[in-house]
């Protein structure tokens, strides 16, 4: 038997974190806070576990965490999503970008990329029969240009896939950015899928915009989020996907063969959470961006070049010209000074880059701190 996927590598997420633990390091690779995430959303979800029937729930999710994120994108990010037939429930934000795709892409249509790009998105664009045409952006602005989307997009132009904030490089995309590609879309009336996991992770004074509510984007956008990230709980899984009802008829479709539904005591919970003020989101983006100025400023003492993160739980170093890639460097690193970090050639497919190292500052000061005295003198 030769199955289709057992060409492709391990993920570099799994690997880092295999050879963390092999090694005892401490693993800045691998995405994931520290802790146990909000005791009050696991209280709901103990409790729901009682309280709500632990059967299938409806397929599109439950009506109480459909209206909730319906209510929370209005607060957040002005956007009048229908809960009823404009919100849906998954899996994870990976189910919600893997239906999409599955949803939408027909054999030979192209599909518009930009590395460094997760690294789920292009085995999956693959497996949908597409046609990738990447869109490559470079440190230290990651940012887009009129001429390399030009070169992007054809008539054979079917869907965009975006990930804003970006994760590796934690680029916050502009307005102007965002309205640059909204009008590619129109041109070649192709439909964005916006994998906006990180919205609320963005740093000083920034506000996500989402592609959604561009002008005349509200009908061609595929929103992904993922409370995973939202609420610092990784492991629940538990994503939604927004969209105007003529996709959300085929996005449903490829929902209920592929998971048709999630656990619905976390549905819950993540129900409660959503309903949470502003303070709370203000105050973790304030300890996150107390986190990342922490390590940034620990590696810059010990001589690394670091990258502006404006989102994400990520910043990357640069290495240079130096002798090692990425890739030898984190080997390194995780043997032998035992801090486990992600190669961000990873990201690409291209071979563009391979200078970015990718560590993970949501972690608590004690972890950064240990991490940081275990890297001195490896510059
Ligand atoms: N997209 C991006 C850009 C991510 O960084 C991640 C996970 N870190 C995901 C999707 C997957 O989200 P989930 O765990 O909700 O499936
Ligand atoms: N998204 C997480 C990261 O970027 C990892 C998720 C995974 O392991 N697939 O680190």
């Amino acid at each position: 038997f030769n199955p289709v996927f057992a060409t492709l590598p391990e993920t570099v997420f799994e690997r880092m974190s295999g050879l963390a633990r092999r090694h005892g390091a401490i693993n800045l690779g691998q995405g994931f806070p520290d802790g146990q995430g909000p005791d009050d959303i696991r209280a709901a979800a103990a409790a729901a576990l009682e309280t709500v029937s632990n059967q299938y729930p409806p397929m599109m999710g439950l009506a109480s965490l459909r209206r909730a994120v319906a209510a929370h994108y209005r607060h957040h990010q002005s956007l009048d999503l229908d809960p009823e037939h404009e919100v849906m429930v998954t899996s994870g934000a990976t189910e919600a970008l893997a239906g999409a795709l599955m949803a939408l892409v027909r054999p030979g249509d192209e599909v518009v990329l930009f590395e460094p790009m997760y690294d789920a998105y292009l085995p999956l664009v693959r497996r949908a029969g597409g046609v990738p045409r990447f869109v490559t952006l470079k440190p230290p602005r990651f940012g887009l240009d009129e001429a390399a989307l030009a070169e992007a997009f054809s008539e054979r132009t079917r869907v965009v896939l975006l990930n804003n904030p970006l994760n590796p490089s934690a680029t916050v995309f502009s307005r102007e950015d965002l309205a640059l590609l909204a009008d590619f879309c129109h041109r070649f009336d192709a439909v964005a899928v916006c994998d906006e996991v990180w919205e609320h992770v963005v740093f000083d004074g920034r506000h996500h915009i989402p592609l959604m509510g561009l002008p005349g984007m509200r009908e061609r956008t595929v929103k992904i989020g993922s409370a995973g990230k939202i609420f610092s709980l990784t492991g629940w899984k538990v994503g939604f996907v927004m969209a105007a009802e003529p996709l959300m008829r085929g996005l449903s479709r490829a929902h209920q063969f592929l998971t048709f539904t999630t656990p619905p005591n976390l549905q819950e919970a993540v129900a409660y959470g959503m309903g949470k003020d502003d303070t709370y989101f203000e105050e973790m983006r304030a300890g996150l961006g107390r986190s990342r100025d922490r390590l940034a400023a620990g590696l810059v003492r010990l001589g690394f070049t670091v990258l502006p993160s404006a989102g994400t739980y990520f910043l990357s170093i640069d290495l240079g010209d130096g002798p090692e890639d990425d890739t030898q460097f984190c080997e390194r690193m995780v043997r032998e000074h035992g801090v486990a970090a992600i190669p961000v050639s990873a990201f690409y497919e291209q071979g563009a880059v391979r200078s970015l190292v990718r560590l993970c500052f949501a972690k608590t000061d004690a972890t950064l701190d240990a991490a940081l005295d275990r890297l001195a003198g490896m510059k």
